[in-house]
């Protein structure tokens, strides 16, 4: 087995155990591959061992690399997405992870109904409130879900990033609150928000033990970038 088949098992196995220690039942959270700054070949490794969700965090490196891999594989676009991508990006991405705005919520509607797309969005929260503005503030979701612009793509869920390095208490308090915060939005919009995309390489455990159901891990598979 290759070094990157031996990892995707290994972090598969981190993941079920997680879930296992949790509670949950198995395969209840998903792994999506994050291949930036990988080629094509080392994907296709990936590939090769069954994985086919595979995530990216830049329109154009996404354009540059899946019309490379077999059109079985699923692409979700993880990092922030530019107002003047959207079109390129609803070409391959299938899942968009990092909606951040009203302003790009509507962007996306209104060219999915155009090119004929129906992508899944996940509204990205910045929890801590730490330095990165990237993000909606907690209070501001359930203003941009009610008044979701009409169109043919889905909110099904939110995504959150931990701050780089931190430690164990304020991973699960961020975690924890992001599905705090989607309870919340369910009950109160009566809008289904299945997924929380939560968790890395590092933080993997953490996350689904706060109930992530899919977690983006790049590192722990394909090595330092
Ligand atoms: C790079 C990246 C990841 C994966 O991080 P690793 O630490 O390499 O597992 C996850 N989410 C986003 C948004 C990323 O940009």
């Amino acid at each position: 087995m290759s070094v990157i088949q031996d990892n995707l098992k290994a972090v598969n196995e981190r993941i079920e155990e997680a879930l296992a220690r949790a509670g949950r039942a198995p395969r209840t959270t998903r792994l999506l591959a994050v291949t930036k700054t990988f080629t094509p070949e080392v994907i296709q490794e990936a590939y090769r061992a069954g994985q086919r969700s595979f995530g990216e965090n830049r329109v154009q490196e996404l354009a540059a690399k899946a019309p490379a891999l077999p059109p079985d594989c699923e692409w979700h676009l993880i990092g922030h997405l530019q107002r003047n991508k959207v079109r390129q990006a609803l070409g391959f991405a299938t899942w968009i992870h990092s909606v951040d705005s009203p302003a790009l919520l509507e962007r996306i509607q209104r060219l999915a109904d155009e090119v004929g797309a129906a992508p899944k969005l996940l509204l990205e929260v910045n929890v801590s409130g730490e330095e990165s503005k990237i993000g909606f503030a907690p209070d501001a979701v359930e203003a941009a879900l009610a008044e979701m612009p009409a169109g043919p793509a889905e909110c099904v869920g939110l995504m959150t990033m931990a701050p780089l390095g931190a430690d164990e208490g304020t991973l699960h308090s961020i975690f924890g609150g992001l599905r705090q915060l989607r309870d919340r939005l369910q009950d109160r919009l009566g809008m289904p928000l299945p997924e929380l995309s939560m968790g890395m390489s590092s933080d993997l455990e953490a996350a689904i033990a706060e109930g992530a159901t899919i977690v983006r891990v790049g590192t722990a598979i394909f090595g330092r970038r």
